[in-house]
Parts: structure tokens; C-alpha cells; sequence
């Protein structure tokens, strides 16, 4: 971080994982910017540890002092603020402190104090959407998305609340309840309807369930109390997950796979996509990110991507589905690739629970 200030400036460790950067006289804005992007890039290079390749970012918020600061514990926390706000918008960003900010972290307090009670008051809902296999034109599963039954708001998308409930550990029980619900009602359907005994259930599983030394547990529980196979049961998980796992996470992996619960990795591609996880890790089935399905029409690049995961997953032997197919030419180009397993819009939005049943009945 010294290196990518000037001789003028103060760099400062706070503590744990902060640091503050003092930037003495600068003209404007756009050289703390300029300076946070420095940061950036520098951390952007992988470095080594131990014999490890490690990956890591920084989420900065900068503050400009002016007048109206009194003193400098104001600064920090304004700093703080636009810091939160960056993180909370993706990694590695920055972002410059606003007074809008404040109204802003006030939204992310009132929906921490409202999943709290959302959990209590049976408040979450699951809507289903279909994963279709491409060779055979059936349904092949569905994908279970949590939405939130809000008193006040309505129906809330996942994502206004996944990364307040991510960084509070509310994930952890909110996920919970999402693996409960969502082989349950796999069960359900395949008991009442006989065509639909081989249709699979993917469930989003975040990397801190992962990590809990309960996971193990709770999914004995939930295939024991529910009566699901584990075999109708697919845990989507992301390459952070796998990025910074601990060595029991390969056990717990190893046990997943034991239960015959299958693997998957999602969004693939968007984060640190490395193939040796390929090898390390028990997977079974990748989703190619929405991102390339849909510029793959336009950009080779993205389209080489996509080829390329097919491709390989093929020699690896391990599944694939395109994620975020809206229309036929996508399709038609998936389909030309071999591509097994597809969702998106062109065949159907997340739906309501009756809808999905209705959808399995045809
Ligand atoms: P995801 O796992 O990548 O889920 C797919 C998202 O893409 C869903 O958004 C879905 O509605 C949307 N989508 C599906 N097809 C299309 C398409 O053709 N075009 C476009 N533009 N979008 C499409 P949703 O339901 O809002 O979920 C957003 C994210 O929230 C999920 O992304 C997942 O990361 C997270 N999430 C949802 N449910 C859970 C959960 O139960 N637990 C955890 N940990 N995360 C969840
Ligand atoms: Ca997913
Ligand atoms: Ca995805």
C-alpha cells in the first residue's frame, strides 16, 4: 500500500484486516481514486503463500475532509461507511462517501432486524424454476430460489437480502430452512406423481453452511425426516466456496458425495475459475454463468468460453448446465455444442409452487 501512495502520504494498519490511507493535499477526488485503483491492481496479482496460490482483494471507501468534519473519528466513520457500501456492492470496488450513504446503511440495518423476525414468522417463500435437459426436450429438475414474503414490501428478491443475511450469519439458518423445504417438497411431488420419480432439486448451499460443523447433520436430518434420495438432491455451490475452503471441507465434500448428493459448481466461470478444483473437489456438474450464454451470440470470446467448458466437462465427465437461456438462437447454439442441461427464461421464470406442480402434471 506504501508503494502505491506517494512519499506524502500516512498508511496506517488498524487492526485485523483495515487499513487507512491519509492522503496529505490532494486536488480532488479523482487522485484518491486514481490511488485506490493502484491498490487494486497491485492486489489483483496472485502471491504465494506457503506454497499456496492465494487471491485476495480490497474493498476501499474514501472520504474527502473537509470543513464540515469536526474530528477525526467522523472521518473514519464516513470512510467506514463508503467502505461497507463498496463491499456490499461486489468485491474489489471502491467507492467515494456520499450522505446519501447514511439512509442507505439505515435500509441494511431495518432488513438485518427484519430477517430476524422473517425466520421466526415463517415469512420465506421457495419459487422453483425448471432445468430442462436439451437432448431429450424433459424436465430434468428445478432450482430453488428463496424469495422473502416481507409484511410491508411484498415479495423481496434475493438479492436485497442474501448479503445482509451472508455477512450477519443469518445465511446459515435461512439455508437451513431452504434445504427443509426444498427436498420436502421434492418428496412430495415425487410420492403423488409417478412420471416424476427421477426429478432432481437443486439447492443453493453458501460457503459459511459449508463451513458449519453442523452441515454434515443437518443434511442427515433433512434426507431422514423428509424421505428424499440423496440422489434427487443437487447442493449448487460457488468457486469461492471451493476458494477458500479448510481441509475438513474436503471431507465434507467426500461425505456429500458418500450420500450420492450431487455437487454443482454455480456461475462458473465469473470468479476465479481454476481447473485444478475440477480435480481436487468431487464435482459433478457445472453451470456456466448467465453472462456468457448471453454474450455468446455476440462476442467469440464468450463463445469459445462456453464451447470450451463443454468441451472439457465432457473429457472430465462432468455435467453442464447453461444458465440464463432466453431465447432459441441460444439454444440452438447450446444444443449444437452438446450441451445437456439448460434453464432460463425462453423455457421458464422461477415459479410459484403451484404453478411448478402444474408444470410436473403436463
Ligand atoms: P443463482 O443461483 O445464479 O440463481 C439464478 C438467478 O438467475 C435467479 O435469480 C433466477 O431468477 C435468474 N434467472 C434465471 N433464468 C434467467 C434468465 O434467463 N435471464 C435472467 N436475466 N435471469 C435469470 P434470483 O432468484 O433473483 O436469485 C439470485 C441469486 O440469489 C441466486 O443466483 C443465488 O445466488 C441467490 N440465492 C437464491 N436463493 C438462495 C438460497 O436459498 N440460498 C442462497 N445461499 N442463495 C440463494
Ligand atoms: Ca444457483
Ligand atoms: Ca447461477
Amino acid at each position: 500500500m506504501s508503494d502505491c501512495s506517494r512519499d506524502r502520504d500516512f498508511v496506517a494498519r488498524l487492526g485485523g484486516d483495515e487499513f487507512t490511507i491519509l492522503l496529505h493535499q490532494i486536488q480532488t477526488v479523482e487522485e484518491g481514486n486514481a490511488i485506490a485503483q493502484r491498490i487494486k491492481e497491485q492486489l489483483a496479482a496472485p502471491f504465494s503463500l506457503q506454497g499456496h496460490t492465494v487471491f485476495t482483494s480490497a474493498s476501499i471507501g474514501i472520504v474527502v475532509a473537509d470543513y464540515k468534519y469536526q474530528d477525526s473519528a467522523e472521518i473514519l466513520r464516513d470512510a467506514d461507511l463508503a467502505m461497507y457500501r463498496a463491499k456490499s456492492l461486489g468485491k474489489a470496488r471502491h467507492e467515494v462517501f456520499h450522505p446519501e450513504m447514511y439512509a442507505e446503511t439505515k435500509r441494511l440495518l431495518e432488513i438485518e432486524n427484519d430477517l430476524h423476525q422473517a425466520i421466526l414468522q415463517d415469512q420465506f417463500v421457495l419459487h422453483y424454476q425448471p432445468i430442462v435437459s436439451l437432448t431429450t426436450d424433459t424436465l430434468y429438475g428445478f432450482e430453488a430460489l428463496l424469495r422473502w414474503n416481507h409484511p410491508t414490501k411484498g415479495l423481496v428478491y434475493p438479492d436485497q437480502f442474501i448479503s445482509v443475511a451472508e455477512e450477519t450469519g443469518l445465511i446459515v439458518a435461512i439455508g437451513e430452512w431452504v434445504l427443509k423445504e426444498a427436498c420436502n417438497q421434492m418428496y412430495l411431488w415425487q410420492s403423488k406423481y409417478s412420471g416424476a420419480a427421477n426429478l432432481k432439486i437443486n439447492v443453493n448451499i453458501a460457503s459459511q453452511q459449508i463451513k458449519n460443523s453442523n452441515f454434515l447433520d443437518i443434511l442427515d436430518q433433512t434426507i431422514a425426516n423428509t424421505g428424499l434420495s440423496g440422489r434427487s438432491l443437487h447442493l449448487e455451490i460457488t468457486e469461492t466456496t471451493l476458494m477458500d475452503y479448510k481441509p475438513e471441507t474436503i471431507y465434507v465434500f467426500q461425505q456429500i458425495r458418500e450420500r450420492e448428493i450431487r455437487l454443482n459448481i454455480d456461475d462458473f466461470g465469473t470468479g476465479y475459475s481454476s481447473l485444478q478444483y475440477l480435480k481436487r473437489f468431487p464435482i459433478n456438474m457445472l453451470k456456466i454463468d448467465r453472462s456468457f450464454i448471453q454474450g455468446m451470440l455476440n462476442e467469440r470470446e464468450n463463445f469459445e468460453i462456453v464451447k470450451m467448458i463443454i468441451t472439457l466437462s465432457r473429457t472430465l465427465k462432468i455435467d453442464i448446465v447453461a444458465e440464463g437461456i432466453e431465447n432459441l438462437k441460444q439454444l440452438q447454439v447450446l444444443k449444437a455444442l452438446n450441451c445437456q442441461l439448460g434453464q432460463g427464461y425462453l423455457f421458464s421464470k422461477p415459479l410459484e409452487r403451484e404453478s411448478a406442480e402444474l408444470l410436473i402434471e403436463q
